[in-house]
């Protein structure tokens, strides 16, 4: 008879609160025996699975981590001895989350898989901040880009009307410098949102050419930097009621 593996189902877990995963995560967090789980998850999320076995694989920035190749591994591994294992990610599992390589490890072992998305930070932070990334007639494009390349370099474009650059929290100086480099003008907006998503959430408003005022405040917390027309605050159009003609403020989208 043929050996059956189990499955590995990858989940979002979202950016900060336990309550902002997805109904569809927390049903098969109720029903799987392992959960594989990164460092920046909500602990609260192990009420949803408190039958499984949880380890922490976190990896945080440059601190001593498991390597990449140990979780491809030890995925395999459990997935050859229980019927559903979960891998649980920060955020949504196919952004910046090294899905790539954890599925192809998978696929190569004939183990079946799959995702369950989760809300990724950049969109955590634009609600937070009521700063809607996509603007009628200005904001047409939203980029999301890591600032940091495999080498540990940091990189800079300007490809949409809103870029979101993750992973550069730690560089913000050098970020506002290499954005003016790619053509942005000094006095872009631009939003820093650490810890999106979480009630301890931090979010400022800068120029481009002022960036680097917000590294103190933002120091070692996960964040996203919002570029261009999303990072701009929503304006109060005045607006004229129909019945008595005069003008109220509202807090309506300018279309
Ligand atoms: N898969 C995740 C991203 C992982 S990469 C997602 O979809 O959100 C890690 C980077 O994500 C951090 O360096 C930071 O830039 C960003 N990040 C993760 N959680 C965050 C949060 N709660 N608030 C702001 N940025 C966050």
């Amino acid at each position: 008879m043929q050996h059956r593996h189990g499955r590995v189902v990858f989940i979002g877990a979202g950016p900060g609160d336990a309550d902002l995963i997805t109904l569809r995560g927390a049903r098969l967090l109720a029903q799987a025996e392992v959960v594989l789980y990164d460092a920046l998850t909500d602990p609260a999320l192990r009420e949803l699975g408190p039958q499984a076995r949880w380890v922490n694989v976190g990896k945080r920035g440059f601190c001593p981590s498991t390597g990449q190749a140990s979780i491809d591994a030890m995925l395999v591994h459990l997935a050859r001895q229980h019927r559903l294992v979960v891998r649980l990610k920060g955020g949504d599992p196919s952004v910046f989350g090294r899905l790539e390589e954890e599925l192809a490890a998978l696929a190569a072992c004939g183990i079946e898989s799959e995702v369950v998305p989760g809300i990724t930070a950049a969109l955590a932070a634009a609600a937070d901040t009521r700063r809607p990334l996509t603007r009628r007639g200005s904001g047409r494009s939203v980029s999301l880009s890591t600032a940091m390349t495999r080498e540990g370099e940091l990189r800079s474009s300007r490809s949409a009307d809103t870029e979101v650059f993750y992973m550069a929290g730690r560089q913000l100086a050098k970020l506002g410098r290499r954005l003016r480099g790619a053509g942005w003008p000094p006095d872009t907006s631009v939003q820093v949102v650490s810890r999106a998503g979480c009630a301890d959430r931090l979010a400022s408003d800068h120029r481009l050419s002022d960036l680097a005022g917000a590294a103190l405040l933002h120091a070692g917390r996960p964040t996203v930097v919002t570029v261009g027309a999303g990072a701009a605050p929503v304006v109060c159009m005045p607006k004229q009621t129909a019945r008595e003609g005069h003008v109220e403020a509202t807090g309506d989208t300018p279309a």
